[in-house]
């Protein structure tokens, strides 16, 4: 018996399953839905855990967040659009337990627990096309705990995995014979460990830059390693010194990209992370080399799946008001009043895109992280959705971020923002917490 709703199906309970999970079950007069979350809780890369490789069902552990971590985007405007944070009063960058609270709390708002099925892992998904030509999916979960297989059909896959847990890890020549301890910002916890060690932290992005700023309170020397124009010496400790990138590794001596050398004792990768859909059939054509996942129209649509999501790709972004928009337009889709132009016009404007980026010098690897793109991003996809796009004050108060963290990474986190209006804001000093 065919169903009379639009069977969903999202795999991941973090940010972005719960974002479209609340927009679903606002509609539960056409929709059915199921949440599959691998974990035992809600907040995916939020849910802050000591562990580093392997939980309990010998899974990769999916957190990335690191003890001491406090957001780089100030609250009132990280927030999602229709559930404001509760606290007006707290820091602006808040620490993560802020951040798991908020999700907790938005789930439970929008009564959303009786769709996850938690310690639920999803397996497979295989897309079938029907006699009318129509394309459903089988999604094959498994019960952790019982370790019993299910598989069911649904209308629509939406995923929201996550793409901050595997690790991209570059060769090193030489690399086999370091003794010392080696890890991927994935795996970082706390910098007490690193107390009089020698540590090289490879990779000054935002990872990079603020696990240098924590580690350096303890280490003995801390080598920060990167091939970027920037000088960031001025702004550390006296104990950090940049080095360009590293060229081989001998034992624990490191002979970095200029021929200077200097021994170490521990390694730090914070050199991104994969995308990844291990669960995903062969049948679907997904690329993900060089950071750029495709063929996906809109940094979101399968291509040649128009039922398949996949949220959450563009970086650089605010990424919870991101997906915000990004769900809504989702259900516009599935309930035909965004209408999608042919597959075939689809991949021609995916690829006229990629080329005038690449034409500009944007290489491929940049071309999901949209900066300044990201306004018009919002706006195109509000206004297909014909929902509300983000207030110009949102881009106001992160436009200030960036500015101040470019005037200095160690302080722009003392700050307090607050919305005024739509286009307005103040902003005041607070004390390092
Ligand atoms: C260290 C760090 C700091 C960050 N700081 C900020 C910040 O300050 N502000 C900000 O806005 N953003 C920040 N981000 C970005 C952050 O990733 C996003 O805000 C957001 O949490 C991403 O949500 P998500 O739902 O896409 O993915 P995730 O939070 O990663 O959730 C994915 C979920 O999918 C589940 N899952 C995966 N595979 C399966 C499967 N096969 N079956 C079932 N479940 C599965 C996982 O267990 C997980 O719960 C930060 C990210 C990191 C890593």
């Amino acid at each position: 018996m065919p169903s009379s709703k639009t069977r969903i199906a999202i795999v991941g309970g973090g940010v972005s399953g719960l974002v479209v999970a609340r927009h679903v079950v606002a509609k539960l007069d056409i929709y059915s839905l199921m949440l599959f979350e691998q974990t035992d809780q809600i907040g995916g890369t939020w849910v802050y855990t000591d562990e580093t490789d392997l939980d309990k069902h010998g899974l990769l552990i999916h957190s990335s967040m690191y003890k001491n971590l406090r957001t780089n985007i100030p609250k009132e405007i990280m927030a999602i659009p229709d559930f404001p944070f509760q606290d007006s009063e707290g820091p602006s960058f808040t620490h993560h337990r802020v951040i798991r609270e908020y999700l907790m709390a938005y789930a439970k708002h929008f009564n959303l627990h009786p769709y996850i099925k938690l310690n639920t892992l999803v397996k497979r998904a295989e897309p079938e096309t029907t006699r009318n030509g129509r394309t459903l999916w089988t999604v094959t979960y498994q019960s952790l705990e019982t370790k019993v297989e299910t598989t069911k059909t649904f209308d629509a896959v939406v995923l929201c995995n996550g793409h901050y847990s595997v690790g991209r890890v570059p060769h090193i020549p030489g690399i086999e014979s370091f003794r010392g301890r080696r890890v991927h910002s994935h795996q970082y916890r706390v910098p007490e460990t690193y107390a009089g060690k020698r540590v090289c932290i490879l990779g000054a992005s935002w990872s990079g830059i603020d696990i240098a700023l924590e580690v350096s309170q303890y280490a003995a020397k801390v080598y920060l390693s990167h091939n970027l124009p920037e000088q960031f010496d001025s702004k550390m400790s006296s104990n950090v010194e940049q080095r360009p990138g590293v060229e081989s590794v001998r034992g624990n001596m490191f002979t970095f990209r200029d021929g200077s050398t200097a021994e170490v004792d521990d390694f730090i990768f914070c050199t991104g992370y994969k995308f990844t859909y291990p669960f995903m059939s062969t049948k679907v054509e997904i690329r993900t080399d060089d950071d750029h996942v495709e063929p996906i129209y809109k940094h979101l649509v399968h291509i040649d799946y128009t039922n398949l999501f996949f949220m959450g790709l563009p970086a650089l972004v605010i990424p919870f008001p991101c997906f915000h928009i990004q769900a809504q337009y989702v259900l516009a889709i599935l309930e035909n009043r965004v209408k999608l132009p042919s597959p075939q016009q689809m991949r021609e404007e995916f690829e006229r895109e990629k080329k005038s980026l690449l034409d500009q010098g944007i290489p491929l690897r940049h071309i999901n992280k949209l900066k300044d793109r990201q306004w018009a991003y919002y706006d195109e996809m509000a206004a297909a959705a014909n929902v509300p796009s983000l207030a110009p004050v949102i881009k106001k108060i992160m436009d200030h971020v960036f500015q101040m963290r470019d005037a200095d990474f160690t302080t722009y986190k003392n700050y307090q923002y607050r919305i005024i209006d739509s286009e307005n804001f103040s902003m005041s000093y607070c004390k390092p917490c």
